[in-house]
């Protein structure tokens, strides 16, 4: 059996990172920067993954392997996506605490003094809260309101408002996560929903370093679509209620044409029927439509999970 004497480092910090070249190199030096100078000094690793990156992340993370001590490089078979690349880094990461966070700077690595405070003064779970965020469009910053207000909505897990996944955990909350296999991962919801003790840590959110952002639109409707799906059955509860609101209409309505024909009345538009016959139609076909949608994405989850492929899969693993 081939054992290491190394000890495990104290403190790991996963990285994510997708067509980010510009930013490694800044990246490091403001991590390390911090890293060195936290109280206590705690041993240390810098777990960066690359998450199928086009451009030369992989080359500039190879460099920081050779310069500096204390630096991981997984690398991921291909492009998997933000959530599963950091699950990867998170299962990765040996420290009794785990950070997360992006590889653009929007995360300011100096927060991660506050985590290790209130982490040692017994957190399990020290979650980064935006109090502003700088650098992203006005649609941006509407959206994202209305997705993490909406979420606390429908999920009895309490999921806190504006919070990304920036955060660190305890190494019992990191073991819970690896327990949870599933694919269309909501991290932050995971991470709520294990529980223990958690608190928030307010920040102001800068912009991105260089680059540009890897979530436009249709990914962002992805990623709120996963968010409910995996924590909320409300929308599918919707949908009986709309078939069942909608039923009950069109009982009343099939009552009331009935009592017309039966007393021989001509109401009002009487020969115009095929007017309210189409809106009766279309409406019950869009609610139709509406709840078959739901299913659907419901289904096709339970479909994804179980093939049960693995989550991600590592081509290598470097460490310096
Ligand atoms: N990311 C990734 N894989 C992807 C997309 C993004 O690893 O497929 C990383 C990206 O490099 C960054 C983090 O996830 O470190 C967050 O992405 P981004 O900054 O584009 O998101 P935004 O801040 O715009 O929401
Ligand atoms: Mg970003």
């Amino acid at each position: 059996m081939h054992q290491t004497t190394e000890a495990p480092p104290t403190l790991s910090v996963v990285v994510p990172l997708y067509n980010e070249e510009g930013n490694v190199a800044p990246l490091l030096e403001r991590i390390v920067g911090i890293l060195e100078r936290l109280p206590g000094t705690p041993s240390y690793e810098i777990v960066l993954v690359n998450d199928g990156s086009k451009d030369r992340t992989l080359e500039r993370i190879r460099e920081e392997l050779r310069a500096r001590a204390n630096v991981v490089l997984v690398n991921l078979s291909r492009n998997f996506g933000h959530q599963l690349a950091a699950t990867a880094g998170v299962e990765i990461a040996r420290g009794d605490a785990v950070v997360l966070m992006d590889g653009d700077l929007q995360d300011p690595p100096e927060l991660i003094a506050d985590f290790v405070e209130q982490w040692r003064a017994g957190y399990d779970v020290v979650y980064a809260v935006r109090r502003t965020r700088r650098g992203e469009s006005p649609f941006k910053l509407l959206t994202a309101r209305i997705f993490y207000r909406t979420i606390k909505r429908l999920t009895k897990v309490s999921i806190p408002v504006d919070t990304g996944d920036f955060r660190l955990m305890s190494r019992r909350v990191v073991e819970a996560l690896k327990r949870s296999p599933e694919r269309h991962r909501f991290l932050r919801g995971l991470v709520s929903w294990v529980g223990y003790n958690q608190i928030g840590v307010e920040y102001d959110r800068d912009e991105r370093l260089s680059g540009e952002t890897k979530y436009p639109l249709p990914k962002m409707i992805r990623f709120a679509i996963d968010g409910i799906t995996s924590f909320s059955d409300v929308p599918l509860r919707f949908a009986s209620y709309l078939g069942f609101v909608s039923s009950v209409i069109a009982f009343v309505y099939a009552m009331v044409v009935v009592g017309f024909k039966i007393f021989s009345l001509n109401p009002p538009g009487y020969t115009r029927g095929w007017a309210s016959t189409i809106v009766a139609v279309l409406f019950l076909g869009g609610v139709q439509l509406i709840s078959l949608g739901i299913l659907g994405e419901y289904i096709g989850r339970i479909y994804d999970e179980v093939k049960g492929r693995p989550l991600y899969l590592i081509s290598e693993v470097e460490r310096s």
